[in-house]
């Protein structure tokens, strides 16, 4: 639903959208890219550079998107660049083992303590797939828990009250899921460990696995309440299962050692990608060596990929993880903290109700009053109004996720310039938003 109208001012991008809705489903490959939550033209990005994209009408936007989280040091880093330049020119792919690959999982076991193996793949997806399987193949039970909103890429029985695009989109569930595949889902409320309790209690012995998102960005930034994550890692050791922090979103992003660095719950089985792969394909699942160990060729579950461990891809992620020390990770948060006051005082002086929460430098703005615990609070937001704000934005020159369920993602790179670009687009935002109608 679009109560906003749009200036229609992006006609070789919307040139590229038709031409592009021939040859693929819905004109995108990733379905919050086509602006239908939002509605409009989607714009074609031909270039980064710094906090900035260009798209294909030669417009330049303040980026608070950063590719969905990947590029904390902002677009084409020149030393990230040049890493990437020097593994292209020595082969893009080998399919044998190679350094890269042992440095980037050294980097990533020494900066996450419960990692003591890690095994790369090139997606998110096949990060939490590959995890979910080591965690039914290891306990040899084949239930899995998960929560309402949050997402852990397009796994079959993951699929289940997922957020992001799903969230964006309000679809309960997906056809070409099979009950069979999301039959042993079982879908809690975020935040509610007494749910978790009774899920244990009713399926005692059977529960593979609990899987959440450290700190779920995929509903907006709904971090967990004080004492959720480790409520979640007692009830899954007390009954046999697994605990399974996806670190897709927030891993290398809010803090040195991700969200784990943050709130120091220990879980058995861990997922990452986003900014450990710099802008390419790659991601990650590590966590107890006694259960990574049950790994294919190691143990008996089977788990592969032609280009996992990439050398352009490792070499981006290690030349961008070794930029990520603890002045880089102080610097995203300042910038961070700068944005939300200024956003949440634009909308204060409008009167627009909102809530902004924050998850260290994630954040994302509802439009709602009252906390946000879970994804039923999530979705009692007017989110009309943020399409409102999300038009205003982006005709002024700032770039936000084209959905009001998903972080803001800041970088390295968002200097003053930046947030004086931000701060110049946001009293016009804040109107829209008041005037906005369902
Ligand atoms: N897990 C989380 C927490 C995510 O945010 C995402 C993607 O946004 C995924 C998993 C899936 O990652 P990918 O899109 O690389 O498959």
């Amino acid at each position: 639903m679009v109560s906003v109208s749009f200036p229609y001012d992006a006609p070789v991008s919307q040139t590229l959208f038709d031409r592009a809705a021939i040859v693929t489903p819905g004109g995108v490959n990733s379905p919050v890219r086509a602006f239908r939550a939002v509605g409009g033209t989607p714009r074609f990005m031909v270039s980064g550079s710094g906090p900035y994209l260009t798209d294909a009408d030669g417009r330049e936007y303040v980026d608070l998107v950063c590719s969905w989280g990947p590029m904390i040091l902002g677009h084409a880093h020149p030393e990230v660049v040049e890493a990437v330049q020097a593994a292209v020119a020595r082969g893009t792919s080998f399919g044998t083992p190679g350094e890269g690959e042992v440095a980037l999982a050294e980097e990533i076991v020494a900066r996450v303590a419960p990692v003591e193996q890690v095994r790369l793949v090139s997606s998110g997806t096949e990060a939490t797939m590959s995890a979910i399987r080591l965690a039914r193949g290891f306990t040899g039970r084949a239930k899995v828990v998960k929560f309402a909103g949050c997402y852990h890429g397009h796994v079959d029985a993951l699929l289940a009250a997922a957020g992001s695009g799903l969230a964006t989109f309000a679809l309960p569930d997906t056809p070409g899921v099979t009950g069979a595949q999301a039959g042993d889902t079982i879908v809690l409320p975020y935040n509610d460990l007494d749910a978790v309790r009774a899920a244990f209690a009713a399926h005692p012995g059977e529960i593979a696995c609990v899987i959440t998102e450290a700190s779920p960005g995929n509903m907006g930034v709904v971090p967990p309440l004080p004492g959720f994550n480790q409520g979640l890692k007692d009830l899954c050791a007390a009954d046999g299962a697994l605990f399974v922090s996806d670190e897709v979103m927030t891993g290398f992003r809010t803090s040195r050692a991700g969200w784990f660095g943050v709130d120091g719950v220990v879980p058995d089985l861990m997922t990452f990608g986003k900014v450990m792969g710099g802008g390419f394909p790659a991601a990650a699942f590590g966590g107890r060596a006694d259960v990574m160990a049950h790994l294919a060729p190691a143990g008996p579950v089977y788990q592969a990929g032609t280009l996992s461990g990439n050398p352009v891809a490792t070499a981006a992620g290690l030349a961008q993880l070794r930029l990520l020390d603890d002045a880089a990770y102080a610097a995203v948060d300042a910038v961070s903290r700068e944005i939300r006051e200024l956003v949440a005082g634009a909308l204060a002086k409008e009167g627009v109700a909102h809530r902004v929460q924050t998850a260290s430098n994630m954040f994302s703005v509802f439009f709602t009053t009252g906390e946000v615990r879970n994804y039923e609070d999530a979705r009692k937001q007017e989110a009309f109004r943020f399409n409102a704000f999300f038009h205003s934005m982006l005709a002024d020159g700032v770039y936000l996720p084209p959905s009001a369920f998903e972080s803001w993602f800041v970088s390295t790179a968002h200097d003053e310039r930046a947030v004086e670009r931000i701060a110049a687009a946001l009293p016009a935002a804040a109107r829209a938003a008041a005037e906005a109608t369902a």
